[in-house]
């Protein structure tokens, strides 16, 4: 079947059904963008111990016969990921391991971080996540109770942040019952969800999954994650336009990848797109320096040139804030 059609097709299936067909080893992806293994660093050992993974969707938007292509730079296993960079560890955060165990984040005020599910649809090779071993990680009945009720205890909390993982993950059941319990704590004034669903696999923003998050009489709030303006493909933009369509406020976060938007360029490109589409740019954060993914670490120092160069170019609702994750902080630390 020529490729367009058999791409056609998958495109018509549900989200659960492309999920299942997402790329999982390195050959078939090289076939499909039409390259060959020879042409680039990959390294088997690194995708042992951190699988490939990459929907279609996603796929379909890299450039056919690019090695350099910067979405499949952000998930093509290889070998600098083997080599040792200093200040990387497998814990650069300090929080998700304890945060795994009992599904709750309370770091900074008013807000905090539910943690329902360590899966994700794509394998970001830049990710901490990659040096846990939760990928499967269902939180059970017990922590989600203990979460729910650790919110209504603490009247503090205006916001729940679901995150992991991607929290689009879970079924509609589960989400469903989750906004449910939410709704009935008053004290509750938003709920976000960060997720990289709309951006990697757009088929799961069903007209189901919408109502069940429109329907909870609190304010929504989605914070995707696009690293580049290429990701953003006419099944993004049709999710996009039906979540801002039933009023959920959308906003992106990226992370600051060399080799992937690391250039002015690039990142006024992002905004721009993003904002066309009605997504504010939020956040751009510097790496956490996790083991692995030293290959893709920007300086502070190029950072902030990169964005005070973004600043003189766009309008400042344009700009992300570049921020990054200390240990401890109250709060993002703002770079610039
Ligand atoms: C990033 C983060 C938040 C959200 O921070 P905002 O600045 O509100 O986006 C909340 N809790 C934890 C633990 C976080 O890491
Ligand atoms: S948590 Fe986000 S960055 Fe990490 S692998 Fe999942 S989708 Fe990618």
């Amino acid at each position: 079947m020529p490729e367009h059609l058999s791409e056609t097709l998958h495109f018509t299936k549900n989200w659960q059904q492309q999920l299942a067909e997402a790329f999982n080893n390195i050959e078939d992806l090289c076939h499909y963008l039409h390259l060959s293994l020879n042409d680039l660093p990959v390294s088997v050992a690194a995708a042992k111990s951190f699988p490939l993974r990459v929907p279609l969707s996603f796929a379909a938007s890299m450039q056919k016969g690019n090695p350099d292509d910067p979405l499949l730079r952000q998930v093509l296993p290889v070998k600098d990921e083997l080599l040792a960079y200093p200040g990387f560890s497998n814990d650069p955060v300090g929080d998700l391991p304890s945060a795994t165990q009992t599904g709750v984040l309370h770091k900074y005020h008013g807000r905090v971080l539910l943690i329902n599910t360590g899966s994700c649809a794509i394998n970001c090779r830049y990710c901490f996540r990659r040096n846990f071993p939760y990928s499967d990680l269902q939180l059970g009945k017990q922590d989600e109770i203990a979460g729910i009720r650790y919110i209504q205890e603490n009247p503090d909390i205006t916001e729940v942040i679901l995150s992991g993982g991607d929290p689009l993950l879970l079924s509609d059941a589960r989400l469903a019952k989750l906004f449910v319990q939410l709704s009935a704590i008053k004290h509750l004034k938003r709920i976000r969800i960060h997720s990289r669903l709309p951006i990697v696999l757009p088929a799961r923003i069903t007209d189901d999954l919408i109502n069940t998050l429109t329907q909870c009489g609190k304010q929504v709030v989605i914070v995707v994650h696009c690293n580049h303006a290429n990701e953003i493909n006419p099944r993004v933009i049709t999710a996009f336009n039906r979540l801002r369509n039933k009023g959920i406020t959308l906003f992106n976060q990226s992370v600051l990848l060399k080799g992937v938007n690391d250039n002015v360029a690039v990142l006024c490109e992002l905004s721009e797109q993003l904002f066309s589409h009605g997504i504010i740019p939020y956040y751009l954060h510097l790496l956490d320096k996790a083991t692995g993914t030293g290959h893709f670490e920007v300086s502070e120092a190029v950072a902030t040139d990169l964005i005070k160069q973004v600043q003189a170019t766009l309008p400042g609702y344009l700009v992300p804030k570049l921020v990054k994750e200390l240990p401890g902080a109250l709060s993002k630390q703002a770079i610039l």
